[in-house]
């Protein structure tokens, strides 16, 4: 052990937090900000090194992970909001993917005057690869209970909701964004109610990407 300077909690100083005390933040906040921080650097240099490893750039991953999750209702301007980058970068990284045949566009069946993108099946046997990117921190998470992770998960949720109601996140597809999300009056071990499919579920039911999402109107105006 060094001779650093202990905290209050006789423990080591911590990096991640702010040592101007007058700011209204707890120090067990700015901890777990930096902790998340972390996991997000970590989460993309995993998915950097999977796109290079397939020759694809991160926003080419992230554009043919989009373009299928959104099955055949993948639109530049939408891909864009998801993404938060201009619509000229999406359509850039788009025409890149269609002369790699990654990914094929036709109008939009509702309207014409839009165009919409699809993976080819090309597009999907890559995609099936990339969707591994995240298999060391699937892995870890393997031994972790399955209570710590559906708090976690909940908790997780509840930060980006938050955050899409502030602004700061364009687009959150998840239960706690939603319309149809009801947890008044649930009980556990399913506090929750889906109104849209009449379905009671608790925390490690919570989605994170859902296909049937609508938002809620008080949720920033976003997707
Ligand atoms: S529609 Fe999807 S996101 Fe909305 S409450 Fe139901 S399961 Fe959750």
């Amino acid at each position: 052990m060094t001779s650093h300077e202990r905290t209050a909690d006789g423990l080591p100083e911590d990096a991640t937090v702010h040592p101007d005390a007058s700011l209204p933040v707890h120090d067990l906040d700015q901890r777990l900000a930096g902790a998340l921080e972390r996991m997000g650097h970590v989460s993309r240099t995993m998915l950097l090194r999977q796109a290079y490893a397939e020759g694809v750039s991160p926003l080419q991953h992230q554009l043919l992970l989009r373009v299928h999750a959104m099955a055949g209702r993948a639109r530049v301007s939408d891909l864009a909001v998801e993404l938060d980058v201009s619509q000229a970068t999406v359509s850039e990284a788009l025409g890149t993917l269609r002369r790699k045949e990654l990914v094929t566009k036709a109008p939009d069946p509702v309207d014409r005057r839009n165009t919409i993108y699809s993976v080819t099946s090309a597009g999907e046997a890559l995609h099936t690869r990339l969707s591994s990117w995240d298999g060391p921190l699937a892995e870890s998470l393997a031994v972790v209970g399955d209570d710590d992770k559906a708090t976690a998960l909940r908790v997780v949720l509840g930060l980006v909701a938050d955050l899409h109601d502030d602004g700061v996140v364009a687009v959150a597809r998840t239960c706690l964004t939603c319309r149809y999300f009801d947890d008044a009056g649930g009980s556990t071990p399913a506090p929750y109610r889906c109104t849209l499919l009449a379905v009671d579920f608790g925390d490690a039911q919570l989605r994170v990407d859902c296909a049937e999402h609508e938002a809620r109107a008080s949720a920033g105006g976003g997707a």
